[in-house]
């Protein structure tokens, strides 16, 4: 383990010394991984009354270590902190209100669940990660024994214990009985590690020295690469499976949980590997590296595909458990996060990609460190009963609370044919503000760039090409699990020339674009479309020159004619399958990339009009925009039209020759 430490990039003053040591600490993830650490500095400030009091300045929830800068540390008065460890036992409740009562500053965020176990550490600084390696050694049968091989009496030992209050009264306990003044850390059984020291740079060196000492003992030890059934120590990355078994699954994942879900799935060599493993029911059914990882991962990956045996399963566990927190519980969705299969390799699931990509983060560690386990005698985890507790424990589900309530497209996904630019763009943008997964696709390379984050994949591909469209589809229902919606927006509008002087290349390009590549689509879309938790939905952009052509854009009128009796076709055809394909008119869009400033002004001034006057030649006096057909798109794929399909709607700003 490599020592990142930098003294010119540290930073000036303790708080600011200690979020650069978070951060790297949080930027490793075989060290941290989403919300799994946390770190603090003990430092004094003068207060308004001009008095010195003494400061714990400790990771704020919410706050990323890999990101947190000095204000996501919540400032808490040492004095309380001292009080409170006094406390022979404390609610969770009592313990939050009280960390937030004990705040310096009213709008900090709430200090870490961990607080007062760093304050109860008689260091400055402090730094606790749950590592890889550490977890990996402290869940094996003889899990003491190897700390202690590895780290003698430099760490303080302390048995699981459900992080909170009771936690830092066994730490506290611990404490007195096992340190020295070699003591430069404490291994907390089932759990991580804490290091402490004068300053943060002190508290990282020995976390790294620790992390170094256990991953050379690990390298030892084990041959660092997992078994496979054939006993080599590799395997090759999984085939592609088809695109249907992974949407029907997502399905049946989406039923149980009670609402649609992003399925991901991996299938890398080292992912090949473990699915691939004679055992991997059996190791794979011990449960999770840390407990926090339950909430995103839940206690068990569902091994194969059978979801309602899975769901009986999670169902009975709760059972079982439910009375142990001595307060009404409601039982959560028992839908699968994880799903190991010798076929499918790894698929997560989540309520957004972000989620799902954050499970699939955390059991990619997991199959690492069961692998390692398994060389070292044996992995386990912890029992069922200290599992449901931290899944059922209020003050981790209230870091899934804290996201909020998902937008309504969470969990569904939606196919944007040209989505680089113009109509296609808006579209794209206004689906994935509310919430959908977008899969992008346009000619231009833009469209991989074209939106950030998880819950987008833009592809560059030409809708004419079955094999790209094929691929890309593939590829996509790999990432996101399934297709919900289509809004078909590739199009292109040829130079306008009188029948008389018909061009047949542009006659077949334009009719090849704007119609074959839909009715091509529509043909492959179709299978996932009909297994969409929620109803498939298909908008097409059609134009305001099939109610109402003109003279001189023939191949573009009867394309988009044609497109719009195909689209009427699929409404009559796919209606028994829930799927609503509906239709929408727009007119006089300027704001696309067919339009200059240069040739919006000559054709004003053909009309002598001024731009703005033409721009609003309409019934309304209204402009019409990209964003403005991307809203009706959204509505029409929403729940808010639940009863329409074969519909054609007009965004317009009213025409005479329309209505
Ligand atoms: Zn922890």
């Amino acid at each position: 383990m490599q020592n990142r430490w930098d003294e010119a990039a540290s930073g000036d003053g303790p708080v600011e010394q200690c979020a650069y040591g978070s951060r790297l600490l949080g930027s490793d993830p075989t060290l941290v991984l989403h919300g799994g650490g946390n770190t603090s500095i003990k430092s004094k400030v003068t207060d308004v009354t001009g008095a010195q009091i003494e400061v714990l300045y400790v990771k704020g929830s919410g706050h990323d270590l890999a990101t947190i800068a000095p204000v996501g540390f919540a400032p808490l008065r040492m004095a309380r902190l001292r009080e409170l460890l006094t406390v022979p036992a404390l609610t969770d409740q009592q313990m939050v209100n009280e960390l937030r009562c004990a705040l310096l500053d009213a709008s900090a965020p709430d200090p870490s669940v961990e607080a007062l176990l760093h304050a109860l550490l008689p260091y400055p600084a402090v730094q606790h990660s749950h590592a890889d390696v550490i977890v990996t050694l402290t869940n094996l049968a003889d899990g003491d024994a190897r700390i202690a091989e590895v780290f003698g009496t430099d760490v303080v030992v302390v048995p699981y214990v459900m992080p909170g209050f009771d936690l830092a009264a066994a730490c506290a306990s611990a404490w007195p009985e096992q340190a020295g003044p070699g003591t430069v850390g404490m291994v907390l059984m089932g759990h991580g590690l804490f290091t402490f020291g004068t300053d943060t740079q002190q508290a990282y060196q020995r976390h790294i020295a620790l992390i170094d000492r256990a991953e050379r003992y690990l390298a030892e030890h084990t041959t660092g690469a997992a078994s496979t059934s054939d006993g080599s120590a590799t395997a090759s990355p999984l085939p592609d499976v088809p695109a249907v078994e992974l949407a029907t699954l997502r399905r049946k994942i989406s039923d149980t949980a009670g609402a649609p879900m992003i399925l991901s799935r991996h299938r890398d060599s080292a992912t090949a590997a473990f699915v691939g493993r004679p055992d991997l029911a059996q190791i794979a059914g011990r449960g999770p590296a840390t407990p926090d990882h339950i909430i995103r991962t839940k206690m068990l990956p569902m091994i194969g595909r059978d979801v309602a045996d899975y769901a009986q399963a999670y169902r009975e566990y709760f059972e079982r458990n439910k009375v142990r927190r001595g307060i009404p519980l409601q039982q959560l969705d028992p839908a699968p996060r994880v799903v190991l299969d010798p076929e499918l390799g790894m698929l997560t699931a989540g309520r957004r990609a972000k989620d799902a990509d954050i499970a699939a983060d955390i059991y990619q560690h997991t199959m690492s460190i069961i692998d390692d386990g398994e060389q070292l005698g044996g992995y386990r985890a912890l029992s069922e009963d200290h599992l449901f507790d931290v899944e059922y424990w209020d003050l981790e589900q209230a870091k899934l609370r804290r996201a909020g309530a998902p937008p309504a497209l969470a969990g569904e996904i939606a196919l944007v044919t040209g989505a680089a630019s113009g109509i296609g763009r808006a579209c794209a943008g206004a689906l994935l503000a509310a919430g959908a997964c977008v899969i992008g696709w346009d000619l231009a390379d833009s469209v991989t760039q074209a939106f950030a984050g998880p819950e987008y994949l833009g592809q560059r591909v030409d809708v004419t090409n079955l094999s790209e469209v094929a691929a890309a589809l593939q590829a996509a229902v790999e990432r996101f699990g399934g297709l919900d919606m289509v809004v078909a927006s590739a199009g292109v509008f040829a130079a306008s020339a009188p029948i008389a002087e018909l061009d047949q290349d542009a006659w077949r390009r334009t009719m090849s674009v704007n119609v074959d590549s839909v009715a091509v689509l529509f043909r492959e879309a179709h299978p996932l479309l009909a297994l969409a938790p929620r109803g498939g939905r298909v908008v097409v952009i059609a134009s305001k020159n099939v109610p109402a052509p003109g003279p001189g854009a023939a191949a573009y009128s009867v394309s988009k004619a044609a497109l719009v009796q195909l689209s009427r076709v699929a409404a009559l055809e796919w209606a028994g399958d829930g799927i609503r394909v509906n239709m929408v008119h727009p007119d006089a869009v300027f704001d696309t990339g067919l339009w200059t400033p240069e040739l919006l002004a000559d054709r004003a001034a053909r009309y002598q009009l001024s731009v703005d006057e033409y721009k609003k030649r309409n019934l309304l006096h209204t402009e019409i925009t990209s964003a403005t057909v991307g809203t009706a798109v959204l509505r029409l794929c929403s729940a808010d039209f639940p009863a329409t399909t074969g519909a054609q709607i007009p965004i317009d700003g009213g025409s005479d020759r329309v209505i």
